[in-house]
């Protein structure tokens, strides 16, 4: 219910406006978003490289209207991962990114212009020597996304996909991509979904998650669990145990701000755990998508609005 309200809130301009001009949301944020510039993602990367674990970075933004900011978000990647070379961290960042963002909801040739922007982002990594891991958006683009996956990594073969467990589907595709030399990232799914393709329950969500794990850690591919729950970050642990290639077969990832001290004692313990990285001036969708999985960071979000 609390987080149709928020999603609801989410969508709405003017309540956007005036979250948008509290001064005090500047505290949230930066909780959860890196900073609004590649330098300052840059910054955040190298502090999780200090403490011992990976990064994906992801500038911030989706549903891109017009061709020309879908070519800057291209063009925003390509200054990062410029930037990440010459800091000498691509060995432990990649990129993240969002078709929609690319140009794929476009009328007419939205899918040629995504998959265009996304292949000169590929190139651009793998020139810096890292990947590229192609978010998952809501349901209606699942197969548009999984194709153009399968295309980029036709030229760039490490290029990683990533399945919803919510999805009643994501069983078979994760049969269908694990596969040798596949990455692909396993979360539970972060979008208000029907109940004719998504799990509603928790406890069914959990258990499709853990189906689709034994799927993907029982294959020659690369799996990544995206997850901060712990009954998953158990089970997970205990799936992956025995794996050929050991702790390097995996790895764990969380959101950036997201149990940070659980990061640390992961990467601590010898498994690799990548975060998930933020950063760019279009925060706000991200925020309250953060805000909906958690009363929790309601609570945390309306302290930050009240106190000084
Ligand atoms: P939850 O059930 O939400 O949380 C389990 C426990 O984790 C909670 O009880 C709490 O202890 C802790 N926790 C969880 N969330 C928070 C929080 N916000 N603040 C503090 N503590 C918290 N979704 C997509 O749809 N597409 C994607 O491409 C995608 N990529 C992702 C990449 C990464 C690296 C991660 C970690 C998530 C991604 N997600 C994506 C989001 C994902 O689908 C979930 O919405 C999100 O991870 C919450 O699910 P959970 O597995 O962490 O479990």
């Amino acid at each position: 219910m609390l987080r149709q309200v928020i999603l609801k809130t989410a969508a709405s301009r003017r309540a956007r406006r005036a979250i948008e001009a509290t001064p005090l949301t500047r505290a949230v944020v930066d909780r959860f978003v890196a900073g609004e510039n590649v330098p300052s993602a840059v910054r955040a990367s190298e502090g999780l490289n200090d403490a011992g674990c990976l990064a994906t970075l992801d500038y911030l933004g989706e549903d891109t209207t017009d061709r020309a900011h879908a070519e800057h978000v291209t063009g925003q990647y390509v200054a990062l991962l410029d930037g990440l070379a010459d800091a000498g961290l691509t060995g432990m960042a990649e990129v993240s990114i969002k078709l929609s963002a690319l140009g794929q909801a476009l009328p007419r040739e939205g899918e040629a212009v995504a998959l265009d922007n996304a292949s000169r982002i590929c190139a651009a990594a793998a020139r810096a020597g890292t990947t590229v891991t192609v978010d998952m958006e809501d349901h209606t683009t699942t197969d548009s996304t999984l194709g153009i996956v399968a295309q980029l990594r036709r030229d760039f073969p490490e290029t990683g996909a990533v399945i919803q467990a919510y999805l009643r589907r994501s069983e078979g595709d994760c049969r269908d991509l694990a596969t040798a030399g596949s990455r692909v990232r396993l979360c539970k799914g972060a979008y208000r979904e029907p109940a004719s393709v998504a799990y509603q329950a928790r406890a069914e969500v959990t258990q499709a998650y853990l189906r689709c794990a034994e799927i993907l850690l029982a294959g020659p591919g690369y799996p990544m669990l995206a997850t901060h729950d712990p009954e998953l970050i158990v089970a997970g642990t205990r799936l992956a145990a025995g794996r050929p290639g050991g702790v390097t077969g995996y790895e764990f990832q969380m959101l950036y701000g997201i149990r940070p001290t659980e990061q640390r004692r992961l990467a601590e313990a010898g498994h690799q755990v990548r975060v998930y990285v933020p950063f760019g001036e279009e925060w706000y969708g991200y925020l309250m998508r953060r805000l909906a999985e958690r009363p929790a960071n309601l609570m945390f979000f309306f302290r930050a609005l009240t106190s000084r």
